[in-house]
């Protein structure tokens, strides 16, 4: 086996997808497997911040998701007993400021986008039906186990990146043990999408709603050109986990009663929509530690196996798209060397990948506060200027 063998990706999500695209272009030949049968319309909305569209940009993509994305003027920070503005962060000046758009996209259209463009390239193999179940390696190459249609298969390549999610097996089989596995933070985001037609204009507006609680949150925003408003509550509860085995448990729907209860205190305008929502489906967050490494020789992480993030800064989908691009320019630098090109991703990305998981850990807190440090958290706001809540992003949206 020569190095210039295929990559092999386990997982076509977000980071496996875009992965691929980003070491087709440098000229790399990629076999992708995806357990999902088909790339089905899952999910709901995603904020995609300058970070990830400069990258997606770089791939071909960005164009054919503008037409469908709205890129919204501000984020509006709010309390949650009245829907009182804390606070704007401008958003509009964002290609001049950190060179390329802030958008929000339904994870689908983005998903199909990835998709399209690695279908059309001859040098990407992708697989559906296939689950990943098992690899090797030695000093010429890794050899994985697939199954396909109820049965096992093979493959081999120069390396293997699992880019599999949360919870990874690839992950998993690097770092065994009970240390490392995935666990619910407490956490638990509800999400429905609804027509905007049904609501009043000022849903539709261009602008990321974001409103505080007591260990709650609120999020909505218009997608697909203003048509449909992308909602997600996030709650802390006392979920458990009974069906965490079944690969499907996040897409489950929930009951919305707990919803309406839970949120019976908020402001009115955020009552109605949470009232609006006839089917919410309950999506329970996972973490796992921080990693130092992300590789093991020709085995390496990407995506949120590699750094699970909650969805408190935006930024899970937007890191493992850096990952992408980090990992194929490693790559190309090292066309002949999967081990130390891996081993170079990791070391790029690993401390930047932390910090931002660590932060978006941080920024949930401070979301959920009650009693009186959420008032000063709300009047620290309030003082702020929103080109100082702005520039707080620049390490974030500048890389
Ligand atoms: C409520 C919520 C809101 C969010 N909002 C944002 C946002 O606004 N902006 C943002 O940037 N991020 C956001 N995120 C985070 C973002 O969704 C994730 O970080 C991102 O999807 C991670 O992509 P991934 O490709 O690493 O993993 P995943 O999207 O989990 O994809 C993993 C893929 O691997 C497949 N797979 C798993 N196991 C195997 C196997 N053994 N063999 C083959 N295939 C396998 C799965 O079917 C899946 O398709 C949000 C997350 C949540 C929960």
């Amino acid at each position: 086996m020569t190095s210039r063998e295929p990559f092999v990706i386990a997982g076509g999500g977000v980071g496996g997808l875009t992965v691929a695209l980003a070491l087709a272009q440098i000229g790399r030949r990629v076999l992708l497997f995806e357990r999902a049968p088909a790339f089905r319309e899952v999910g709901a909305g995603l904020q995609l911040s300058p970070n990830a569209c400069r990258v997606l940009r770089r791939l071909g993509v960005l164009d054919s998701l503008m037409d469908l994305a709205v890129a919204p003027r501000f984020v509006r920070l709010r309390r949650n007993s009245d829907g009182a503005d804390l606070a704007r962060v401008p958003l509009d000046d964002a290609e001049s400021r950190w060179g390329a758009p802030y958008i929000g996209v339904h994870r689908a259209d983005l998903l199909a986008a990835l998709v399209d463009r690695a279908r059309a390239n001859d040098l990407i193999e992708i697989t559906n039906d296939s689950t990943l179940t098992g690899f090797i390696q030695d000093e010429r190459g890794v050899a994985v186990t697939f199954r396909f249609d109820g049965e096992f298969r093979r493959a081999s390549g120069a390396a293997l990146i699992g880019a599999d999610g949360v919870r990874s097996m690839v992950r998993s089989r690097m770092f065994p043990g009970e240390a490392d596995k995935p666990v619910y933070t407490g956490h638990t985001a509800w999400r429905t999408i609804l027509p905007a037609a049904k609501l009043p204009d000022a849903f539709r507006a261009p602008v990321a709603n974001l409103w505080f609680g007591d260990r709650a949150h609120l999020v909505h925003y218009p997608l697909r050109a203003g048509s449909i408003v992308n909602v997600v509550a996030l709650v802390e509860d006392a979920w458990r986990g009974e069906t965490e085995n079944d690969p499907d448990f996040w897409d489950t729907e929930g009951d919305r009663r707990f919803l309406l209860n839970r949120f019976k205190d908020w402001a009115g305008e955020a009552r109605s929509l949470i009232g609006a929502g006839e089917t919410w489906m309950r999506w329970p967050l996972f973490d796992r530690p921080s990693l130092d490494a992300w590789t093991r020789g020709r085995v390496a992480l990407l995506g949120d196996a590699a750094h699970p993030m909650l969805p408190y800064l935006a930024q899970g989908a937007a890191q493992a798209i850096e990952d992408a691009a980090a990992l194929s320019a490693a790559v190309a630098e090292n066309q002949d060397d999967p081990a130390a090109a891996l081993s170079f991703y990791s070391a790029a990305r690993a401390f930047r990948a932390r910090k931002i998981q660590e932060a978006a850990r941080a920024q949930g807190e401070i979301y959920h506060l009650g009693g009186v440090k959420a008032f000063m958290r709300d009047v620290a706001l309030r003082l702020s200027p929103s080109g100082m809540l702005r520039g707080r992003q620049d390490w974030i949206y500048s890389a």
